[in-house]
């Protein structure tokens, strides 16, 4: 779920998503974010996906 930088909509689904390595904690522990792109009032805006929980 984004918001629509133009009309403050809340978009819920990407049009494309993929994931993204993060930048490793001091641990070594990787972390790895979704990005999604969203379209909505005719352009189109990334946004970072909140983890699904399994
Ligand atoms: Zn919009």
């Amino acid at each position: 779920m984004a918001k629509c930088p133009k009309c403050g909509m809340e978009v819920s689904t990407p049009r494309r998503s993929w994931k993204m390595a993060g930048r490793p904690f001091r641990s070594g522990k990787s972390t790895e974010l979704t990005i999604g792109i969203f379209d909505h009032c005719r352009t189109s805006f990334r946004a970072v996906l909140p983890e699904r929980q399994p």
